[in-house]
């Protein structure tokens, strides 16, 4: 399917439209219309009904702004950068990995050298004036800005939501009673300065995610919960082959998904997204490579739709290991692990951080005791296969290089066992998830049907439940259908009430911005108070009781077809 002709039909009633527009436009940017911003609060809704509500995450809202020791922690302000080239002559920018994209197997792994060398190799001219093109350079994708005036700090807008829930893990864990697994979610913006965004909702600078943090034992990643969905199939597609139909059971049986939680969680993300409207048939998970995995990753596999695009990231399950909350600790004097209390103390051998006084005493001097005393206090798992750390003191930073420390076995008695946590993160993108609602809903419109556009949004997630037409805006019709509309907004649905054109007219708006039911007010309604409701998907109508509206339209909505209005 076109993209052209979803985002023309999201742009003419009012989905979605390009930012801006009256001054040129904004790339990167899109305004939400009426029926966009209720298709997005529909999805955002039942994806907290299914994380907050089924499996118990806790919800947060944290500033759009971070200040930079954030991402210093994070790594981002390092590494959260892409390569870009430009034309010499008609100042053009571009990804430069996208310019080699059909000349290296994985351009995503190359650094500026190489990636310079091969598109000069190619002689790669910009693709749209043929001009010659700079050599790559290094372009961090957050935008930054200053904080306050006079002494200004810097700061960042969040490219992603992901660590207002990692900096606030302590107060998770409390509210958690202390206890593991506990999640975290968050629903917001983020931003990312991409270089050359493109393809409609597919890369923004600013866009919407819905991401969850589960804080798990390391020594613990089994899920109570996934015996239940053990025998569920799902498409993977593992970094060893082709697309294979496993069961849960199976793939984590045979380490194809590294553990139950991964599993259990890539099995709802699935879930979900059949359940907004997702074709399941166009749905597959695809494991990354090991180049593409951050560093400390120990498995990661995307969400892909196949899209008029090809086959389109839109959600990412990873598990990010221990590395999120050992950076925060790492950066900050806060203490970000867990504590698994033993019933009774217990003599075990375990890793300790053994400080080398006569290394440190040279490079610290007079603060030695003071850091050695902090780094001593750190978690040991936060202090492996490190070359530097940084250690805090009083609100200062020291680096202690790995020559100052070993970590060694040592037995001792203990009450309990201090860990840091690992975190299995769902990092789900809403507007690419809008986009493909729409566009798997729209290629479900009958062929036959040649112009006429049904869009088959699930009821679930459709901006509009019902529409409601007075066959004519007279006699008492009108009267009729507006108290048929106030009795469908007072119980929270959201239906349109239209008196204009004929009545094929008003069906065929309906349709298209795929309403899963109309009903029509006519002269019968007036002498027997009955209404008629017709299915968008089958085009069938029933005579149906007034006061019954509220019932029928909700078991349309929710998929159940005109013989659930039996007897109504
Ligand atoms: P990431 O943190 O890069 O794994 O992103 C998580 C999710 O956010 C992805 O699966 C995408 O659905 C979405 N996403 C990332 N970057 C963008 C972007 N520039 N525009 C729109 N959505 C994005």
């Amino acid at each position: 399917m076109d993209p052209q002709d979803v985002l023309s039909l999201c742009k003419r009633r009012g989905f979605l439209w390009p930012s801006y527009d009256i001054y040129g436009g904004m790339a990167g940017m899109y305004d939400f219309g009426p029926l966009g911003v209720a298709l997005k609060n529909n999805i955002e809704n039942h994806w907290r009904w299914l994380y907050v509500l089924q499996e118990g995450f806790l919800e947060l809202s944290c500033p759009l702004v971070a200040p930079e020791p954030v991402f210093k922690a994070s790594g981002h302000l390092d590494t959260f950068s892409d390569m870009y080239v430009e034309c010499t002559k008609c100042g053009e920018t571009y990804r430069a990995d996208h310019l080699a994209k059909d000349l290296h197997e994985n351009p995503a792994t190359l650094n500026e050298e190489q990636l310079g060398g091969l598109l000069r190799a190619k002689e790669v001219k910009c693709p749209s004036c043929k001009g010659d093109l700079t050599e790559p350079r290094r372009f961090n994708l957050m935008f930054k800005t200053m904080v306050g005036a006079g002494k200004a700090k810097a700061g960042y807008l969040r490219p992603e939501t992901a660590q207002g829930m990692f900096v606030n893990f302590q107060q998770v864990y409390r509210l958690g009673r202390e206890r593991l697994p506990v999640g975290a979610v968050q629903v917001g913006k983020a931003f990312r300065n991409e270089i050359s965004p493109r393809q409609g909702l597919i890369r923004l600078r600013e866009f919407h995610q819905m991401e969850a943090e589960l804080f798990v034992d390391p020594e613990d990643k089994t899920w109570p919960r996934f015996g239940s969905v053990k025998g569920e199939k799902l498409v993977l597609v593992a970094n060893t082959g082709e697309a294979k139909e496993l069961t849960l059971e199976q793939a984590v049986r045979d380490k194809v998904i590294a553990n139950e939680v991964l599993a259990y969680f890539m099995w709802l993300t699935h879930r979900f997204a059949a359940d907004i409207g997702l074709d399941p048939a166009r749905m597959r998970f695809r494991q990354h490579e090991r180049t593409e995995m951050a560093h400390y990753a120990s498995d990661c596999w995307d969400l892909e739709a196949e899209l008029g695009y090809g086959w389109i990231e839109l959600v990412g399950v990873a598990d990010r290991g221990c590395y999120d909350l050992s950076a925060h600790i790492g950066h900050s004097d806060a203490d970000l692990t867990a504590f698994e209390r033993f019933e009774e103390p217990k003599e075990v051998e375990q890793e300790a951080v053994k400080v080398r006084f006569d290394v440190m005493g040279k490079m610290f001097k007079g603060e030695t005791k003071a850091v050695a005393e902090a780094l001593s206090k750190m978690p040991v798992d936060s202090l492996k296969r490190r070359k530097e750390v940084a250690v805090q003191v009083g609100g200062k930073s020291y680096s202690v290089p790995s020559e100052c420390f070993d970590v060694c076995m040592r037995r001792e008695k203990v009450t309990g066992r201090k860990f840091v946590p690992h975190v299995i993160e769902p990092s789900y993108g809403v507007d690419r998830i809008v986009y493909a609602v729409m566009e798997h809903a729209f290629s479900r419109s009958k062929k036959e049907d040649g112009d006429y556009v049904t869009l088959r949004l699930k009821g679930l997630v459709a901006p509009y439940k019902a529409g409601v037409f007075p066959l004519m805006a007279k006699d008492g019709l009108d009267d009729i259908a507006s108290g048929v509309h106030a009795s469908l907004s007072a119980a929270g649905m959201h239906a349109y009430l239209d008196d204009a054109g004929s009545i094929g007219r008003r069906y065929a708006r309906m349709d298209e911005v795929g309403t899963p039911c109309c009903i029509t007010v006519d002269y019968q309604s007036k002498d027997d108070g009955t209404v008629t409701i017709r299915d968008r998907d089958s085009s069938e109508q029933r005579r149906i009781k007034k006061e019954n509206v509220v019932l029928a339209v909700t078991r349309l909505v929710s998929g159940a077809g005109l013989k659930a209005l039996e007897g109504l």
